[in-house]
């Protein structure tokens, strides 16, 4: 893994990158990047929890758009979503980061991706270094050996990998769309985020540690 090379090429690509060495540090970085009052939502992120930059967020002086609040009805929720796309800061991590300068990510619901790819003013990115893979032939199988069966295990769905620990058509080099019919699948849409057009709109935050999967 070369971490030098993939920031250069992040950054090639206009996507600010900064290296830390700790999820504190990681943590106080995301919020010194957030402006005060800003609107904030996030992807559901285990690397989000493990740094708890969600939990800082509340209690700091922003709105955070929580559409995981129990107190929110469904119709409540989905509006919570939909705002979310029309928030300043939107956060999450990536499912592999190449060092190509690419980030790829797969979704079931898709308003993660849909919101890392356009909406939300601000997109910050929190990453361990354990995300980084040599190019987008070992995303997609980094995908669908350890980021999908862990997620799928973690969200309690019914599909192949959650009990097998490996996508149903695992090949190395291909297959990036195929895989199970089960109606819990999480491999839904596909993005690569490469070269962008506005300038340090994303923003990523790499961490020297392994965080989420
Ligand atoms: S397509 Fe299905 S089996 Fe394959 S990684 Fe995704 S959720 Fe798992």
């Amino acid at each position: 893994m070369n971490i030098t090379k993939t920031i250069e090429n992040l950054k090639k690509n206009n996507m600010e990158t900064f290296l830390v060495k700790t999820k504190e540090e990681a943590k106080a970085l995301a919020l010194s990047l957030i402006p005060e009052g800003a609107v904030c939502a996030s992807g559901g992120s285990v690397t989000l929890k493990e740094c708890a930059i969600v939990e800082a967020i509340k209690m700091g002086n922003y709105t955070y758009l929580d559409r995981n609040d129990p107190n929110l009805s469904n119709e409540e929720k989905e509006q919570m979503v939909l705002r979310a796309q029309m928030c300043d800061v939107y956060l999450s991590s990536s499912n592999a980061i190449t060092e190509d300068g690419e980030l790829y990510n797969v979704d079931g619901n898709s308003n993660r991706v849909s919101n890392l790819l356009f909406g939300p003013k601000n997109v910050i990115i929190v990453a361990g270094t354990n995300k980084i893979v040599k190019d987008l032939d070992e995303a997609v199988y980094r995908v669908k050996t350890i980021a999908a069966p862990l997620n799928c295990k973690r969200l309690g769905c019914d599909t192949y990998c959650a009990k097998e620990g490996k996508c149903v058509s695992l090949v190395f080099g291909g297959n990036m769309p195929k895989g199970c019919n089960s109606d819990g699948r999480i491999c839904v849409n596909y993005t690569v985020m490469s070269r962008q057009r506005k300038k340090d709109r994303v923003k990523i935050i790499l961490v020297e540690q392994d965080l989420g999967y």
